[in-house]
Parts: C-alpha cells; structure tokens; sequence
C-alpha cells in the first residue's frame, strides 16, 4: 500500500477533506500538522487554533488514524519525517496564498527534489481560485461581476470519506505534545476566550444549523451589533473546522426545503445574501494570490505617497477604546475582550483610524492580526485596503464615515455601546452616541465626568474629515 503523508494547514477538519479522503482510498495515512517557528507574541488566533487542534487530534483518532505534531521549519520537518516514515507521497489541500510556513510551490519543490508524488487538492475556497476569469482570462479587480460569475460556476461538492482508514504506524513519541507548540505561551489576556467561544468541528456544524434556523431569515440586521443575526462562524473558517462548501450546500439546501411559500421567499432572499457574502472570502483568496505583495503594499500604488501620521499616542488610544467615540470605543473594547467584532463595527473602528486618525493602515492589519480569533490573512488584508480606499474595489478615500451617524444609525437605542462602555451604563439614549454633547447636570446624574471617567474626543470629527480629505488630495490620481 502506498504511504501517504496528509498535511493539515488551514482545513483542521475530517468533514470535507478532499486530500485526507482521497489518501484514505490510495494508501496508508499518516495526518501531519507542523507549527511553525513560535512568534514573539501570541496571538488571539492561535487560542483558537490549540484548541481546534485537540479537536482535530480527537475526531481522527474517531477514524483510527493518529495526528503527528511537529513544530519548526515546513521543508526540514517534512524531510525528516519523509525519511522516518517512508512516505511515498504528500497529499495536501492547496493553500494559494503563503501564509506562515512553506508555500504550495516550496513543498512541491521538495516533493519533486525526493522525487515522491504530490497530489493538490481543492478544499479550502468554494471554487478553484483560478476558475473565475473575466472573458480575456483576466482575474476580477471588482467583486460584483466576480460574483456574478461565480454563480454561474460549479461550486465543488463537498468531498466523500472513504468506509475506513489504514493508518501508518507511528510511535506516540514521535509526534509532540500539544503544550509543546508553545501556542498558548504565557498568555493570560486569552484565557477568557472560552468564555465565548467552543472550537471544533462538530460544534462549527452545530452552529451553522443554529444560525440557519434563528438568524438566517434575519440576516438584512446583520449591520446591527446588538443584535447578533450573522453566523459567527469566521474563526472556524479561519481554521477550516468546517469548509465553505458544506456552508454553500447547506444554505442552498435549506432554500430548496423550506415548503411554506412565504419562509422560502425569506430564506431565499437571506440565503443569497450571506452566500454573496461568503464569496467575498474568495474574493479575498484570489485577490491575495494574485497579489501577494498586497499585504505590505497598497493595491492603488498612489497609496504609497498617503502622508500618514506616525502617532503612537493617538494610535494606543484607538488600541484602548479611548478615542471618545463610543461606538469606536465599543467595537475596539469587545475586540479585545472576546476576538470578535461584527463587520459594520470592523468598517466603523478601522475607517477612524485610517481616515479620522490617518494612521497607516497596516499599523490597524497589524492590530487585527494579533487580537482577531478570526485573523485570516486573505480577509484581513482585504478588508483594511477595502476601508482604506487602496483596494482596487473599495470604498473612497473622500467617504469618510461619520461615527457618530453610523452609531445613530446601527446602535439607535445605545444597546451595543452600553454594553461594551459600562462609564455610559446610566447616560440617557440621546447623549449615549455624543457624550460631549451632555449638558453638565445630566453627566453628573450619570456619575460621568468627561476626561476622567470616559475620554473627550481626542480628535473633532468635522475637522478630521477635513484634514484626511486635503491629505488624500496630495496623492489622488493625476495629481
Ligand atoms: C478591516 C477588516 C478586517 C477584517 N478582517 C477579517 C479577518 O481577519 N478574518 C475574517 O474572517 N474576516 C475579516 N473581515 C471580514 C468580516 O468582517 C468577517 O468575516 C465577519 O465579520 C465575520 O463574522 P461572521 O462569520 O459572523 O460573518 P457572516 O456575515 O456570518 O459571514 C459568513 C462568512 O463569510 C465571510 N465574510 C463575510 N463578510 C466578509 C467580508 N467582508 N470579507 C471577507 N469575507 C467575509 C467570512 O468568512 C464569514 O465568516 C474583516 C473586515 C474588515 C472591514
């Protein structure tokens, strides 16, 4: 039987496997996930990524198949072990974009050096990256008319297991212990995500039924922070708990069995609009495949002459939840507490800093990728060059978000905020939104003194769209 190494990455899952799946009927599988070099600082993700690995070590074990841990460098750990276990070939779920560790090419590169067979899988997006082309075989800059193709395109089926498993024998102590990759070291600020949040495959499926029958149909509130209707499900994503096919399939499914006339309208309606949605996440992947330099580098190359402020003051502030702005408070506040912030509030907390601040978006990508239990690189990157204006599709520059406005209008009775900024617990709903504004009685009926309790504005709005509206004159195109 042929020995095949299956590498796990970012698809931590046994549902919709393709290369575990298709290893399981060609030959004997030993499952491998290698961390790579331990970083400075631990980051929210990796929390979730520990756990996510207990989970994915439990669900093969349900298979007979062991899980190898390894941590170092991809190629020198691959090497070795090719070697150790006499693998015959590497099954692997393509990745597209070059996260942390090797990219696809660099392991195909090794594979073709050892000269064993490689075999790339589609697992990770609802179509082939390179799939949707415009009709001169270009990639899409514009995500409506990448949608619209998407569409019309095949989105791969979920992937079948095979009746069972041979696993390659492996002794207990040549893979490590979870605890020695290090992904929780010396972290006290994660230890309250378990209050939020419960890795795992199978928890990943039970909640996405849970969303399709309580929030889906309400899904055009997904703007509304208070009112929690989106699915949550990012940092599975993230991870690849559970595959963006099996969302596709299982949202189209509901829409074709939902009998009463009147829910099917709804839940078609809502489905289509989360599944546009979650084709941005592919949108994200191809943009970031094509352009792997988008990470550092505005896609807009005017960006780079943007005279952006080097104010760490101003920029710890915004950290904090300390602008005076409580929905931005609010947002950058549940951040930190839980990982996690809804869109519209990610749009709102990044668009101050990039436009309101003018701090360098990359500082904010930076920010995001420690503290989101989300961080996926592709989304993250997209969404800052989105809200930044340098994205080739994106909103400009010159819109700049009034956060007071957003807040009237997505937290209108100050629930969201209230619950992020206990300081304004007792401030009446018509002041919640603009403490500033508060006639001085009032702020002492809601024990609030401004500057101490809660912060003035450390910037005025009208002003700051001002000054980011001159310095985006400098470098807007033709100029
Ligand atoms: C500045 C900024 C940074 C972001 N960084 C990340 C990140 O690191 N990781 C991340 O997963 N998302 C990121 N997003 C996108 C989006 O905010 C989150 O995917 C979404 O809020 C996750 O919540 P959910 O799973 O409940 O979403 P739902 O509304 O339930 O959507 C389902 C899934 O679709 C995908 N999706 C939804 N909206 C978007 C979007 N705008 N762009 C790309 N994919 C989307 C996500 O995979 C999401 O889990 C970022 C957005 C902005 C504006």
């Amino acid at each position: 039987m042929k020995r095949i190494l299956v590498l796990f990455r970012n698809d931590l899952r046994t549902i919709d496997h393709p290369a575990l799946n298709q290893a399981g009927r060609d030959g004997e599988v030993l499952p491998l996930y290698i961390a790579n070099q331990p970083r400075q600082q631990v980051h929210a993700s990796d929390w979730f990524l520990h756990y996510q690995l207990i989970d994915l070590k439990q669900s093969l074990s349900e298979l007979n198949l062991p899980l190898c841990m390894a941590k170092g460098d991809t190629i020198s750990v691959l090497r070795q072990l090719i070697d150790q276990f006499k693998i015959e070939a590497i099954y692997l779920n393509q990745m597209h974009i070059e996260a942390d560790g090797a990219s696809d090419q660099a392991i195909s590169g090794l594979a073709k050096k050892l000269a064993i067979q490689i075999k790339f899988f589609e697992a990770n997006t609802l179509v082939s990256l390179h799939a949707i082309l415009t009709h001169q075989n270009q990639h899409y800059k514009v995500f409506t008319p990448f949608w619209k193709r998407l569409i019309q395109a095949d989105i791969i089926k979920p992937s079948s297991a095979p009746a069972s498993y041979h696993a390659i024998d492996m002794a207990e102590s040549s893979s490590l212990k979870i605890e020695q990759l290090n992904l929780l070291k010396d972290s006290i600020w994660t230890t309250k995500f378990a209050h939020y949040w419960e890795p795992g495959e199978k928890h990943a499926h039970r909640l996405l039924e849970q969303f399709i029958s309580h929030a889906l149909p309400h899904y055009n509130e997904k703007d509304y922070p208070s009112l929690a209707m989106t699915s949550m499900l990012s940092p599975y994503l993230a991870v690849g708990a559970i595959s963006p096919r099996v969302i596709w399939n299982r949202i189209v499914e509901q829409m074709l069995l939902t009998e009463d006339q009147r829910d099917r309208i709804i839940i078609e309606k809502q489905g289509w609009a989360f599944l546009r949605q979650l084709a941005w996440r592919d949108f994200a992947y191809q943009q970031l495949a094509v352009y792997p330099d988008a990470k550092t580098k505005p896609l807009k190359r005017n960006f780079n002459q943007f005279p952006w402020l080097q104010d760490r003051q101003l920029f710890d502030a915004w950290q904090k939840g300390e602008t005076g702005y409580p929905i931005v408070d609010a947002g950058m506040r549940e951040l930190w507490e839980t990982g996690w912030i809804n869109n519209r509030v990610r749009m709102v907390v990044a668009s101050f800093l990039v436009k309101h601040l003018r701090i360098d978006w990359r500082w904010g990508q930076a920010w995001f990728e420690e503290t989101l239990i989300d961080h996926d690189q592709a989304n993250n990157v997209l969404g800052w060059q989105w809200v930044t204006g340098s994205g080739f599709d994106a909103a400009p520059y010159f819109r700049v978000f009034n956060p007071i406005r957003q807040a009237e209008k997505f937290d209108p009775d100050g629930t969201y905020i209230k619950q992020w900024l206990l300081e304004l617990t007792d401030l009446p709903t018509a002041y919640v939104h603009h403490p500033i504004k508060t006639p001085e009685m009032i702020l002492k009926q809601a024990n609030l003194e401004l500057g101490k309790t809660y912060p003035t504005p450390i910037v005025e709005h009208e002003q700051a769209r001002k000054q980011a509206l001159a310095a985006y004159d400098i470098i807007k195109e033709g100029k």
